[in-house]
């Protein structure tokens, strides 16, 4: 896979605009009313920044799944990149004439990073509700109220993601909040996000490539954020391009990029709840990360990954009986309102409690050191 060259930046954009138009048309699309073309012309940027900012995108991912993924990751000669500084979830896969054309946006990237803080920020959670000593710094019923205010943040934050993917609107800015330990684990895990998205945007071009070799026909654009009428055939290439990206790590890191892949899922989860899409079917997503866990098996030492995997799988099946008893509590404008209603919430006890987490482990590691 290469950046898209300044040259070739209008194939690219042209072969997404049509599909994207004829997408919108069906209401198969999540991000937005406006075309491609009406869309990048607001940004106000140009073919060569376009070309430039590919090229910084994908050379900053290659550098960080190096120790990952080999010395050259991504390596795929017949396949151009594109990315898209426009807001809302943009991921797409389609053949050009004598290429293929993976297609990533910036609000994709946001709406990662909101998942990434959020599930960070769960697991920090979890190590709290059972810390004896942040309860002791805080007091009973500062602690009680710490944890219930945590609890709102995540909701806050996924809330928040899934109207970055649908809306592509303001981005609340939360990384800036955190502390730099948990900073650092959610842009950590934000970066294996992204390593999924890439290699399973090259599994699709695998799987899109066997089948022209055999005179199937396999021209149209692969949106991520759809679910099209032929479930049997898409579930098939999506199995294919989830096993594709397992199989370019390592057995080690196997689970990892399936806790990672959560990012991604988790979303879908939510937004094919929300617009009621496929209701007698069991979600896909959820399905995926089934069949991602078990192919990942188990690995020593992960709790963290092990655990929210468990939970995202749990999640999306809840989510999922609500919806299809009518019951869910989540439609679009609930979010909404519910965004609303805390984007000036004061959420700096939060900041403190992780504060308090952190330099009372480094206590404890000292400790445990001099023991040893
Ligand atoms: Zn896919």
């Amino acid at each position: 896979m290469h950046a898209v060259v300044e040259h070739a930046v209008d194939e690219i954009i042209d072969g997404l605009d049509a599909a994207w138009d004829a997408n919108i048309a069906k209401g198969a699309v999540s991000a937005g009313e406006a075309g491609l073309r009406v869309r990048l012309a607001h940004c106000g940027v140009s073919r060569a920044d376009l070309a430039a900012l590919s090229t910084a995108f994908l050379e900053e991912r290659r550098a960080q799944a190096k120790r990952v993924l080999g010395p050259s990751p991504y390596n795929d000669a017949e396949v151009q990149f594109l990315f898209l500084p426009i807001p809302g979830s943009v991921a797409a896969v389609y053949p050009l004439r004598d290429s293929f054309a993976v297609v990533v946006s910036l609000g994709l990237v946001e709406a990662l990073r909101l998942c990434s803080i959020a599930g960070r920020l769960q697991s920090a959670l979890e190590r709290i509700e059972h810390s004896a000593k942040v309860e002791s710094a805080l007091g009973e019923e500062r602690f009680r109220y710490v944890c219930q205010l945590f609890k709102r943040m995540c909701a806050f934050i996924n809330a928040s993601a899934v109207l970055c993917h649908l809306d592509g609107g303001k981005v609340p800015n939360f990384a800036s909040r955190l502390d730099a330990a948990t900073r650092h684990r959610a842009d950590v895990l934000l970066e294996a996000g992204l390593m999924f998205v890439l290699l399973h945007e090259l599994g699709h071009v695998r799987y899109r490539r066997a089948l022209l070799e055999r005179g199937v026909n396999a021209d149209d654009v692969q949106w991520e954020f759809t679910v099209p009428e032929n479930l049997d055939e898409r579930k098939t290439e999506e199995l294919f391009a989830d096993r594709f990206a397992l199989d370019a790590v390592s057995h080690n890191f196997r689970l990892t990029l399936t806790h990672a892949s959560c990012l991604l899922l988790q979303l879908y989860t939510c937004v094919d709840t929300l617009q009621h899409r496929n209701k007698r079917e069991h979600p896909l997503s959820v399905n995926r990360l089934q069949a991602m866990q078990s192919y990942a098996g188990v690995a020593q030492g992960y709790d963290v990954g092990q655990t929210a995997l468990n939970a995202a799988i749990k999640f999306g099946e809840r989510l999922w009986k609500d919806s299809a008893a009518g019951s869910a509590k989540t439609g679009l404008d609930a979010l909404k309102r519910f965004v609303g209603a805390h984007s000036q919430f004061d959420w700096r006890p939060i900041s403190d409690a992780l504060l308090i987490l952190d330099a009372r482990q480094e206590g404890d590691d000292a400790r445990a050191g001099n023991h040893a």
